[in-house]
């Protein structure tokens, strides 16, 4: 491989691509808003919570989720700050959540987890954490709503171990909560960042302090409080996990941070840290082997495939996470799966509504990509010698239903149609044998009504759901034999897979136990 311009390598490595993962309302949209903020990339408070309500992107379809008051556009938003390059990835949390929200990352090379200190560790947490947890990727935790009464933070430490079975290093301890909430000591700087009701901390106002025990804290938070956060930290010390580099890169240990997302309190101190410990982007898994990112050639795949952004063009958008050297607008490259030669000509990023266009963007970085139906995700993009990126996971949909033409007549039209909605992702399709019958799968119901939508919309095809009992999905791997003998139980996916279908995790036991020699996996990854 030929030398890598220096100028790129900075460029790379200056790069931190992270996914935000948490339950609804636990503060992901607020916490966003404020990192782009300090980034600049934002003016004031309110243009990310705008998308909520955006009536930039409306098309009939998209129509229905607006009137749910659900974000519609999901893409990747970047800013500069303090000499590095950040690529915030979208992952829509509420009834929109859907097996895009876990794809989204795999383009990511961290994980930020937003917790509520009130409530905790919730579903969606659990799901999302889990696809990160296989990726192998680095996870920070910030529990926020610190300026409210919650959890007992030894509480909320043993149940991020016990739910999602990840030790945690906290970087900052809570002095106080809710109405006594009076700041965070951090034990790794040994300083005190003091919270103030009422300000926005514009300025981060802290003071450097000799441990827990330097009386300084008691003469500005008050003694009682002083001494239960020595109480704490002394037992932090004695009996919690040590700080572990290497764990923490794979993943294994989770720091954690106190906070208040709202209040603009421990943002920045997070995303100072964030950006410390975060690593640039990784080598990624390729059917030629490992793929550096600082390599010269040009790579990347398409993890996304958005529909209709703009009405007036019905077009569709493809996600793509470069992964190796850097790209330039009109630059022809390899599309692998289909054997030809391309031109990237008009490839854009997205700022909170505003699309704009690229002109250049190095590994790390992702762009949105006009698709004329060409892209599927996983797809490989690539200059020089064509080789695949790793196959994109599908999940388990939690929600299946029989799907049919009303009118048989338009068969042709339905097949066409579910094929092509069905590839872009965030609607599983499954088999029936030896009846042919078609399933669907997903992650959030709104898409079935989304898809019904778009058939109706796009193809003139009516269609009729039957939902099913059914909420989990297992892809089976093992004795073919075996897996054989299961033929009237299972179903295939789009890949001819078999996957079989329960309607209960006591199902799902009772099935492992009595196939022993068939392995259920719970994403299709490496398969
Ligand atoms: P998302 O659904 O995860 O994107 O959550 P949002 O950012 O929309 O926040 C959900 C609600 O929690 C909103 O009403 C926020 O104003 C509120 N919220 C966010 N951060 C804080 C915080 O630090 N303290 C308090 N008290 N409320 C917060």
């Amino acid at each position: 491989m030929s030398q890598i311009n220096p100028q790129w390598e900075k460029e790379i490595a200056k790069r931190r691509t992270f996914a935000i993962i948490s339950h609804p309302d636990a503060g992901k949209t607020t916490m966003t808003e404020k990192l782009l903020y300090y980034g600049g990339a934002i003016r004031e408070a309110g243009m990310v919570k705008g998308r909520k309500n955006s009536k930039h992107a409306t098309s009939d379809w998209m129509e229905i989720e607006k009137k749910r008051g659900i974000s519609v556009t999901s893409s990747a938003m970047d800013f500069e700050y303090k000499g590095h390059h950040i690529n915030i990835l979208d992952t829509p949390g509420h009834q929109d959540f859907s097996e895009d929200t876990y794809r989204t990352l795999t383009a990511a090379d961290a994980a930020v987890m937003i917790i509520d200190v009130a409530k905790g560790v919730e579903a969606q947490t659990i799901k999302l954490f889990k696809v990160c947890r296989m990726r192998g990727i680095p996870i920070f935790t910030f529990v926020n709503k610190l300026d409210r009464h919650g959890k007992d933070p030894f509480e909320l430490l043993e149940e991020i171990e016990r739910v999602l079975g990840i030790r945690s290093y906290p970087m900052n301890w809570p002095i106080g909560m809710g109405s006594y909430f009076s700041g965070v000591y951090d034990r790794m700087k040994s300083r005190v960042e003091l919270y103030q009701t009422g300000t926005q901390h514009e300025e981060i106002s802290f003071f450097p302090v000799e441990g827990a025990e330097d009386p300084l804290i008691g003469d500005r938070v008050g003694q009682e409080l002083w001494q239960q956060l020595q109480d704490e930290v002394s037992l932090l010390d004695v009996a919690g996990d040590d700080y572990d580099e290497e764990l923490i890169a794979k993943g294994e240990l989770t720091p954690v941070f106190f906070g208040s997302a709202i209040n603009n309190f421990g943002v920045q101190t997070f995303l100072d840290n964030f950006l410390q410990m975060a690593p640039p982007p990784s080598p990624k898994k390729s059917n030629a082997g490992m793929i550096d990112p600082y390599s010269n050639a040009f790579s990347g795949f398409i993890f996304k495939i958005q529909a209709n952004m703009n009405p007036a063009h019905r077009d569709r958008i493809a996600f793509l996470r470069i992964c190796s050297g850097k790209f330039e607008r009109g630059m022809s490259v390899k599309h692998v799966r289909l054997g030809k030669d391309i031109k990237l000509a008009q490839p854009v990023q997205f700022m909170a509504q505003d699309r704009e266009i690229v002109d250049e963007s190095f590994a790390g970085d992702v762009i949105g990509l006009f698709d004329p139906g060409i892209f599927q995700i996983g797809d490989t993009l690539c200059v020089g010698q064509a080789f695949e990126y790793e196959e994109m996971p599908h999940f388990s949909p939690e929600f299946f239903s029989k799907v049919m033409v009303k009118d048989a007549m338009k068969h042709k039209q339905f097949q066409k149609g579910i094929m092509q909605l069905t590839e872009e992702g965030t609607v599983q399709l499954f088999r029936t044998h030896p009846m042919e019958e078609l399933i669907l799968g997903v992650v959030g119901v709104l898409q079935f009504e989304v898809l019904e939508y778009r058939l109706k919309a796009e193809y003139g095809v009516d269609i009729m759901l039957t939902r099913m009992p059914y909420q989990i999905a297992r892809w089976l791997e093992g004795d073919k034999a075996a897996i054989d003998a299961l033929k009237n139980k299972i179903v295939t996916d789009r890949y001819g897979r078999p996957v079989m279908l329960f309607e209960s995790e006591y199902q799902l036991r009772v099935a492992m136990d009595k196939h022993s020699s068939i392995k259920f996996h719970e994403s299709s990854l490496g398969l």
